[in-house]
């Protein structure tokens, strides 16, 4: 049976979250069938809670120039075919598929805005003082005001790989962030700030797992973690191993530049 507007609020609502504001990562196809498409999924969303917040990164404005500082994760002078297919960034541009047709439909929720970083920009709803925190310096301040709202991230039918909020915790510590290059109307622009890899993010999951509020929703597990006990845990990890969330992909650019440095 198709998923019903109704069974994704009654799902949402037994997360039991009251008023937090959420960031929502997300996989539409996990749910199953859905009545009336992703629009559903985005009214539940915005029925339910005050605050939505889904990433709308726009990857296809990278660019990877011929040189540029050492140690920055990256083999210069690649990628030139993805440089010429690069787009310049324009505000109504679409999220990147892989942010998931559900960020795409927040982007485009009436009354919906998006923060302006030409990669990692962010949409919300009833979000624009955390959307605004975000700079082209500092691209990952909307979770630091997340946080302190006592934010909740729900990852649903998706894993800790896509949590964006893990990069911010790994940052505070004081883990080496990288600059990336974006393609603009103003020509390239350096993006400083910019976040590692992210596939060893799911090594975080069993020690998050006693904080996660979970449902099931269609087919899909829906699971909402707490920002403050998220940032404290990956701290933890952090000051027992250093290395602590890196992936074990030997040619990994990010990770060995993070080890090498
Ligand atoms: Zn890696």
């Amino acid at each position: 049976m198709d998923v019903r507007l109704r069974d994704l609020m009654l799902g949402l609502r037994d997360l039991n979250l009251a008023g937090a504001p959420v960031l929502v990562h997300s996989s539409y196809k996990s749910l199953g069938p859905v009545e009336g498409g992703p629009e559903t999924v985005v009214n539940a969303l915005v029925t339910v809670f005050k605050t939505v917040i889904a990433p709308t990164f726009t990857y296809k404005t990278m660019i990877t120039p011929l040189a540029g500082p050492d140690n920055n994760g990256i083999t210069y002078g690649s990628q030139q075919d993805q440089n010429r297919m690069a787009e310049f960034y324009k505000p109504g541009m679409p999220a990147d598929p892989r942010m998931g047709v559900i960020s795409e439909t927040v982007r485009r929720y009436p009354r919906a805005k998006r923060s302006c970083h030409p990669v990692l920009s962010l949409a919300g709803f009833n979000a624009d003082k955390i959307l605004v925190a975000q700079t082209l310096n500092d691209p990952l301040a909307p979770l630091d005001l997340l946080e302190k709202a006592n934010g909740w991230v729900i990852l649903l039918g998706v894993d800790h790989t896509v949590n964006t909020s893990i990069h911010y915790a790994v940052r505070i510590t004081g883990r080496r962030q990288f600059i990336r290059w974006a393609l603009t109307p103003r020509g390239v622009v350096e993006c400083p700030g910019f976040p590692g890899c992210s596939a060893g993010f799911p090594a975080l999951a069993p020690e998050m797992d006693k904080f996660a509020r979970k449902v099931k929703i269609g087919e899909a597990l829906v699971q909402a973690f707490p920002l403050k006990m998220l940032f404290k845990v990956v701290a933890g990890l952090i000051k027992k191993d250093p290395l602590a969330l890196l992936c074990s992909r030997e040619d990994c650019e990010e990770c060995n530049a993070i080890r090498n440095q």
